[in-house]
């Protein structure tokens, strides 16, 4: 198992410019490709982005932005058997939703298909690569290892005109899946094990959504990438770390057609891996086939769409991203900085309500049965041109349960017996008895006014302790609140031996009913929206929303558990 270190936020050197970009500045200043900075990002239509493509398209368009470039999206839909539309209109949505634009720059590696099988047929006449007929197995056997030299296949030195016959049979389809290979003939002793005579072509009979059964034989990534980058003019490949033992391959088979004045490189930077998360498309892939989430956008997820519809927003994960930076080490972030850039967004944007999500009715007994006051209520705080809104109070209103204690701890500042506090924009209140049901749990408590104490009215700057949010009876609405934890109950799930999937927190959802919302909120909220419910957090409104039954999903609490665990380090 790989090594993982958790990082911090990382600080830019040099200029504000990471160690990407600084290459990237100093290519463009030498005037290599003609002073020319063309970046892509290139997807495998084979799943839903998550937030560590973000990092990639951040890097890829975002370097482009910074320069005066452009950025490519390139699809490397090179496996017909796993890959479907619904994969790239999704991808495109999420980019063009983080706010990126490839304009008319739209590229598929399939449309290089018959550029690459002749680069393939020039290899095979140039004597450098051969048709192997050994199995997968036998193959791998001969790979020898990174101290030990490999075999040469008895394949390897089949004369050139033999090898052209097979391959081109191989793409009529006359031989069967598996049967065959195409290798570069490069050296089987390299140090670098991509070296020794690496796949290049392999038969597939799944036909191919855009190109048919046009073609028997797909390219394999290394000899699709580099040459794809090249016939588009890209100059700075910039992919992950695990790419890095394959650069040299990237370079082989670029060099034999780049010249001088133009050649693509390629820069790797580190992945994007969070905590209480998993990254891998294959297993994301697992959790929504297998039902154990509720689809590619459930809330919990770590796809783009998932976190949008949580009420993550693109500059929320455009912060994170700057804070985490890009290294050369490989790093294991805490979720909990994400959910700081997230409030941090969030607190500058959403709406400020009043909710109740666990309700018990307070009763104003000195205040008059039918009698109705509009409580003016600040939007945002933190933006008053954001302006003001209505709130209803009356003598019946729901707080939340646990903001009263019959028999309080001495720090307890919220409601019980002849204690007071003040109800949020209204008035204050003290509490003057309780009553119980037959199981011993609390109905109703009960209170009396000061009418004294209207918040924004002169004299009423009284100061009690503790100020509770609440919500009027008569006109509160009853909306549906989805909660949310971690979706897999320990901190690096990838690192655990055994099936990742008993790993999942089974209680990474609660739903609550009849969580009482003030009308203002109830009349005005569309899919999508952002509020802050007082006191208590961060929701999003569901499209699972209908005119019947508003639907929240609890983005983010308020508390700030980041710079808890940074006290911790
Ligand atoms: P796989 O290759 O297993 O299907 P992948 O996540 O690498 O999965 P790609 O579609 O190949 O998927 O990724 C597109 C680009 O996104 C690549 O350049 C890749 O390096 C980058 N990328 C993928 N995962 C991350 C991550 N966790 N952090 C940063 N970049 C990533
Ligand atoms: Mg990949």
């Amino acid at each position: 198992m790989e090594e993982k270190i958790i990082t911090e936020e990382v600080e830019n050197t040099s200029g504000g410019l990471n160690f990407v970009e600084q290459e990237i500045k100093k290519d463009l200043e030498e005037g290599k490709n003609g002073g020319r900075l063309n970046t892509r990002f290139p997807p495998e239509p084979n799943g839903y982005l998550h937030i560590g493509h973000a990092k990639a398209i951040i890097m890829d368009f975002g370097s482009a932005e910074k320069f005066g470039g452009t950025c490519n999206l390139r699809f490397d839909d090179t496996n017909p058997q796993k890959e479907d539309t619904e994969y790239v209109e999704s991808i495109m949505r999420d980019i063009k939703w983080l706010g990126y634009d490839w304009e008319d720059r739209l590229y598929y590696a399939s449309d290089y298909f018959p550029k690459l099988y002749d680069f393939a047929i020039r290899l095979i006449k140039e004597g450098k690569a051969y048709v192997d007929e050994q199995t997968s197995e036998q193959i791998a056997q001969q790979k020898g290892t990174p101290t030990e030299p490999g075999t040469n296949s008895p394949y390897r030195d089949r004369p050139i005109e033999e090898n052209l016959d097979l391959f081109q049979r191989m793409n009529n389809g006359e031989f069967d899946e598996g049967s065959m290979v195409l290798r570069a003939k490069i050296d089987m002793a390299n140090s670098n094990m991509h070296f020794r005579d690496p796949i290049i072509y392999r038969i597939i009979k799944t036909p191919h959504w855009r190109t048919g059964d046009k073609w028997k034989v797909y390219p394999m990534y290394d000899f699709a990438h580099g040459q794809s980058d090249f016939f588009e003019g890209v100059t700075h490949s910039i992919c992950t770390l695990e790419f890095v033992p394959h650069r040299p391959l990237y370079e082989y088979f670029v060099k034999e057609l780049a010249d001088e004045s133009y050649c693509p490189r390629q820069i790797e930077f580190n992945r994007l891996n969070l905590t209480y998360t998993v990254m891998s498309k294959r297993k994301l892939l697992q959790l929504v086939k297998e039902g154990l989430v509720k689809g590619w956008d459930d809330p919990r997820m770590p796809t783009l769409c998932g976190l949008r519809r949580r009420g993550y927003t693109p500059s929320a994960i455009k912060d994170f991203v700057d804070r985490i930076g890009y290294t050369k080490y490989e790093a294991l972030n805490h979720i909990e900085l994400l959910e700081h850039s997230v409030r941090e967004d969030l607190n500058k944007t959403a709406t400020r309500v009043s909710a109740v999500v666990n309700p018990v009715k307070l009763v104003i007994t000195n205040y008059p049965e039918g009698k109705t006051e509009m409580m003016e209520m600040e939007n945002n705080p933190e933006n008053p041109s954001e302006g003001k809104h209505e709130m209803p109070f009356s003598r019946e209103l729901w707080i939340e349960k646990d903001d009263f204690m019959e028999n309080p701890p001495k720090k307890f500042f919220r409601l019980s017996p002849d204690k007071e506090v003040r109800l949020k924009g209204a008035y204050i209140i003290k509490c003057t008895g309780f009553k119980k049901n037959d199981s011993g749990e609390i109905e109703e408590i009960y209170a009396e006014y000061d009418p004294e104490t209207r918040s924004g009215m002169p004299g009423s700057d009284r100061k009690v302790k503790g100020t509770l949010h609440w919500v009027s009876v008569p006109t509160a609405v009853d909306v549906e609140v989805r909660d949310y934890d971690r979706l897999f109950s320990v901190e690096n799930p990838s690192a655990e031996e055994g099936d990742f999937r008993d790993l999942l927190n089974h209680d990474s959802l609660i739903v609550r009913k009849g969580v009482k919302l003030e009308p203002w909120a109830a009349e005005n909220a569309k899919p999508g929206d952002h509020f802050q419910f007082t006191r208590l957090g961060y929701y999003t409104v569901d499209p699972d929303s209908t005119p019947e039954l508003l639907v929240f999903n609890k983005t983010i609490g308020l508390k700030d558990t980041w710079a808890k665990e940074m006290k911790k380090l």
